[in-house]
C-alpha cells in the first residue's frame, strides 16, 4: 500500500495519516507461534465510523436489556419478555439479531437456572421465585451489531445462586480489565478463568465470546480460560464480546436434541453468564453495550 493511498480501514484518510504507524508497530513485533500468537486480520479492525455505528446499536441494545430486566418478575413468561423486547427494538429502527439467525425462532435468548445459553423464550416458561436467568440481546442497526447479556434474580434466590451470579459478573469485569491494546487475547481468558476457579466454579469452554461489528459473529473466538501472552494480538479498533459462562458444577454442557439450541449443564448445576461488547482503544477499552 502506497503512503498516499486511501487507508485499508475505509476511513477515507491517506494511509500515511491513518494506519501506517499501526502496521509498522505490528510488523516490528515477534509473534510466538508456540503461544498461538497471531496478528489480527485487517477485516476485524473497525474505523471511527464503524465504532460510532456500533455505539448507536449499543444504545438501543442497552435500553432493550433495561426493559427486559424490568419485566423479569415471578409469574412472567420468558415469551412475554421476548415479545416486548422485539417490539421495542423494532420501534427504534433496529432488528433483534437472534430472530431467524441460523433458524433461531425468537428475538432474544433467555436461559434459566441450568440453561447455560441459547434458551428459547416461551409462553410456557414462567419465571418463578428463586430462579436465576440470563437475558441475552443483540441489536442490528444499519448493518452493525451490538451484543450484551445480564443476569436477573427472580425474587429471593439462594445464597449459592446469588454468589454464582456475583462471581460471574466479576469474572467478566476482570476479563475486560485484562483486555489491553498491544497485549494478548489470552490475558482475558486467564483473568476470567482464574477468578472462577478460585471460587470453586468451572468455565464453559465449548462456547465463548466473539468478534462483533459488521457481522454478528466474527473473529476472534474469545475463550474464558487460558494463559496470558497467548492468542491474538489486541489492537485499537477491535471489537468483541467478553461473556463468561460459569457453572456451579462441572464445565460439561449438552445441547437439547429436540430444539437444537438450548445449552444446559450436563450435571444440571446452575450456570450464570454476563456479557458486554467492548472496543479496544488506544489506551484501554470502551464498553459499547452492556
Ligand atoms: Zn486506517
Amino acid at each position: 500500500m502506497h503512503r498516499n493511498d486511501p487507508c485499508w480501514c475505509g476511513s477515507g484518510k491517506k494511509y500515511k495519516k491513518c494506519h501506517e504507524a499501526f502496521d509498522q508497530r505490528i510488523d516490528e513485533l515477534k509473534f510466538d507461534v508456540f503461544k498461538g500468537q497471531v496478528r489480527p486480520p485487517k477485516k476485524i479492525i473497525n474505523n471511527a465510523a464503524d465504532v460510532e455505528a456500533i455505539r448507536k446499536a449499543g444504545v438501543i441494545n442497552d435500553a432493550a436489556l433495561d426493559l427486559a430486566v424490568s419485566m423479569a418478575k415471578p409469574g412472567v413468561s420468558t415469551g412475554e419478555i421476548d415479545k416486548a423486547v422485539h417490539d421495542f427494538i423494532v420501534s427504534k429502527g433496529g432488528y433483534p439479531s437472534c430472530l431467524n439467525y441460523e433458524g433461531f425462532p425468537k428475538s432474544i435468548c433467555i436461559s434459566v437456572n441450568d440453561v447455560v445459553c441459547h434458551g428459547i423464550p416461551s409462553k410456557k416458561t414462567i419465571l418463578s421465585e428463586g430462579d436465576i436467568a440470563n437475558i441475552d440481546i443483540t441489536t442490528t442497526l444499519d448493518g452493525y451489531y451490538a451484543d450484551a447479556s445480564r443476569m436477573v434474580m427472580i425474587g429471593k434466590v439462594s445464597p449459592e445462586a446469588e454468589k454464582l451470579v456475583r462471581v460471574t459478573k466479576e469474572c467478566m469485569e476482570l476479563g475486560i480489565e485484562a483486555a489491553r491494546p498491544w497485549h494478548w487475547l489470552g490475558d482475558v481468558g486467564a483473568a476470567c478463568g482464574a477468578h472462577a476457579h478460585e471460587n470453586g466454579y468451572s468455565v464453559v469452554t465449548d462456547l465463548g465470546g466473539h468478534g462483533v461489528g459488521k457481522d454478528f459473529h466474527q473473529e476472534p473466538f474469545v475463550p474464558h480460560v487460558g494463559k496470558t501472552n497467548t492468542g491474538m494480538l489486541l489492537v485499537p479498533g477491535m471489537i468483541f464480546t467478553v461473556e463468561p459462562m460459569i457453572n456451579a458444577g462441572r464445565y460439561n454442557v449438552t445441547v437439547d436434541e429436540a430444539d437444537g439450541w438450548t445449552v444446559r449443564t450436563k450435571d444440571h448445576s446452575l450456570s450464570a453468564q454476563w456479557e458486554k461488547t467492548i472496543l479496544i482503544t488506544e489506551t484501554g477499552t470502551e464498553v459499547l453495550s452492556s
